[in-house]
């Protein structure tokens, strides 16, 4: 963050803080000058007694009741008058907040993001040269060439992943649901995968006929983004699963792998536009936050669930429930 930035953010903060006091400390000497001058009348009010009055018992409990029923009129006002005050600070608090670490997941994303476009592309044009300027063996230019089809799927990837998330935050994109076989859209995920990194191993058990009413672009995003995190955050001699089954017309995709896993306080976070665990210093795979959040956003567009449990010994399960 800038220091401008920061500068401004701890003015606003001692700003509220101290609003937020002084309303409350003017709420509680406003209860105490009440209850003083409360105090004051009743006290008044007995001395006017007379001792030889025949109603003097009765009236002297009067004005007490009229005293103590002016003292819970009070309390029960300022306590609801606090009460909404300290509600309405923590809706402010936390809304500013959620805004902050927005403000930052974006300059984080922008870094990020930069780096992603010109990393696949500077790659891609020095493939290309060395095809162009080198005479090389067939397996050495296969291999280039593969290499250099990641880095366009990968850009690709990304693209979508870009587009979708502004049309989608400006409200401008409408699902065309038709009905497709989402078997064939895992298949042809997996088949891709598995031609862009040959040396990894994806095990799989996909039921056949799996039919879904929706809009297979997106739904095809969400595949691809699940099994290229498991890619991503696995380590590579460990093998991920990805699974397709449906029972009792309830169809599940769950994608298992063996990384690191998520601990249990970031498991509702990673789906937050955005976010990624760690910083931008201690994290060395690439990433934009977008991935998991467009999951989420497709997932319950099209009335289903996505959740993260921990998978044994280690790693994570990723699991897409829907009604069929
Ligand atoms: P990106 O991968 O571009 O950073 P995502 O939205 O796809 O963004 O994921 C958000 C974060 O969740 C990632 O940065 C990573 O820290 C974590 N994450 C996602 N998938 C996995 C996984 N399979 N294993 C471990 N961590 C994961």
């Amino acid at each position: 963050m800038s220091i401008m930035k920061s500068r401004k953010l701890a003015v606003i903060t001692l700003v509220y803080w101290f609003l937020l006091l002084y309303i409350v400390a003017a709420l509680v000497w406003w209860f105490i000058s009440l209850e003083k001058q409360n105090r004051q009348m009743s006290t008044y009010k007995l001395q006017e007694l007379k001792l030889d009055d025949v109603l003097f018992e009765q009236k002297f409990y009067k004005i007490e009741d009229e005293r103590k029923r002016k003292t819970g009129q009070y309390i029960g006002e300022g306590v609801t008058f606090l009460a909404l005050i300290l509600i309405g600070a923590v809706f402010v608090y936390r809304a500013t907040r959620r805004q902050l670490r927005l403000s930052i997941q974006q300059q984080n994303f922008m870094m990020a993001i930069t780096h992603e476009l010109k990393t696949p592309i500077a790659i891609t044009l020095l493939n290309l040269e060395t095809l162009q300027k080198r005479k090389l063996e067939e397996s050495q230019q296969q291999k280039l060439i593969s290499n250099t089809m990641q880095e366009a799927n990968r850009l690709n990837l990304l693209c979508n992943n870009i587009l979708l998330a502004s049309q989608l935050d400006a409200g401008a994109y409408k699902l065309t649901k038709t009905e497709f076989n989402l078997s064939e859209v895992v298949d042809e995920s997996l088949a891709d995968f598995r031609s862009r990194f040959p040396n990894r191993t994806i095990d799989n058990s996909v039921a056949e006929q799996v039919y879904f009413v929706g809009e297979e672009l997106l739904l095809q995003i969400v595949v691809n983004n699940l099994l290229e995190n498991a890619l991503k955050y696995t380590p590579k001699d460990k093998p991920i699963l990805v699974e397709l089954s449906e029972v009792n017309r309830h169809i599940c995709f769950k994608v298992s792998d063996n990384g690191a896993g998520i601990p249990d306080n970031e498991k509702e976070k990673i789906f937050e536009k955005f976010y990624r665990i760690g910083n931008e210093s201690t994290r060395n795979a690439k990433g934009t936050g977008l991935g998991l959040y467009l999951c989420k956003r497709i997932v319950q567009d099209h009335g289903g669930e996505i959740f993260v449990k921990h998978n044994h010994p280690e790693g994570s399960i990723f699991t897409v429930l829907f009604k069929s």
